[in-house]
């Protein structure tokens, strides 16, 4: 498969991806230090003001909160988003997080958490969904490797419960939950949304309102339906309509554009051409 030729390209692009957020990172602490303060005072207002409670049921509005520790928006990367790398790296089953991948989260009302450089663009993108008389869920968002090891040994055991022979159990969880190092929610830039009043995990989320305006769109707001149906082949994972990736604005849109996976957009990153 073409995948496994374009290995080397995207751990150099990786890379290359990595010492640029390693320098940004180093300017930018001072900055996010005070950015923190700003943006817990104005969360703090805000949720003051609108009156919103914490939960994780999924309600209505729950998935909006800093958390007072912690919390951060990096508004130095804010405005650079579009041309930065962080956003863009590679997690899939040929490509494991990085061992020393390290994230600033900004945690949700409902128990989630995320990136906080994409909180801002999350969270417009709920109020707007809301807006529209929807009711998206945040149902799956940063995940530790310890919680993605303990997500695939319950699949394991799972299968092997199901009749599946011990021996390739592993291989078998492996085509529904992501290896740990390789799933996506540890880099705190993907998250599951389901619609409040269907919250499977199957096909039949495309369906309902929320998925469909999502997929209409995420796109606006920095994400991509991460796993199309007809990409499976290139992106190691199953059809997934509920699975979205930051990837900020201007990536997001010429994937939504061309209809494109994230491998194949690497794939032609203009700065390795
Ligand atoms: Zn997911």
């Amino acid at each position: 498969m073409s995948v496994y030729n374009r290995s080397s390209r995207y751990e150099r692009i990786l890379r290359k991806k990595k010492k640029i957020l390693r320098r940004r990172r180093r300017l930018s602490a001072a900055v996010m230090a005070s950015a923190a303060m700003l943006a817990g005072m104005f969360f703090f207002i805000q949720s003051s003001i609108s009156g919103e409670k914490g939960n994780i049921g999924g309600e209505k509005n729950a998935d909006a909160a800093l958390s007072g520790a912690g919390a951060a928006v990096d508004s130095n990367d804010a405005g650079t988003a579009d041309s930065g790398e962080w956003n863009l790296i590679l997690v899939n089953p040929w490509h494991e997080i990085p061992e020393d991948y390290e994230v600033e989260l900004t945690e949700l009302k409902n128990g989630q958490a995320v990136d906080s450089r994409c909180y801002p663009e999350l969270q417009q993108m709920m109020d707007d969904c809301r807006a529209d008389g929807l009711n998206p869920v945040i149902c799956a968002s940063y995940r530790t490797m310890e919680k993605q090891q303990a997500l695939f040994n319950d699949k394991k055991r799972r299968v092997i419960r199901e009749g599946c022979p011990a021996s390739s159990a592993d291989e078998e969880a492996a085509k529904t939950v992501a290896r740990p190092g390789t799933s996506e929610h540890q880099l705190g830039l993907a998250l599951d949304i389901v619609d409040l009043d269907y919250q499977q995990l199957d096909t039949r989320q495309e369906e309902t309102p929320v998925q469909k305006w999502l997929m209409e769109n995420s796109w606006k707001y920095g994400f991509i339906l991460r796993y199309p149906t007809d990409k499976s082949n290139i992106t190691g994972i199953i059809y997934e309509p509920w699975h979205y990736r930051y990837v900020g604005k201007e990536a997001a849109k010429v994937i939504h554009e061309k209809g494109i996976c994230l491998e194949e957009y690497l794939e032609n990153d203009p700065e390795e051409s």
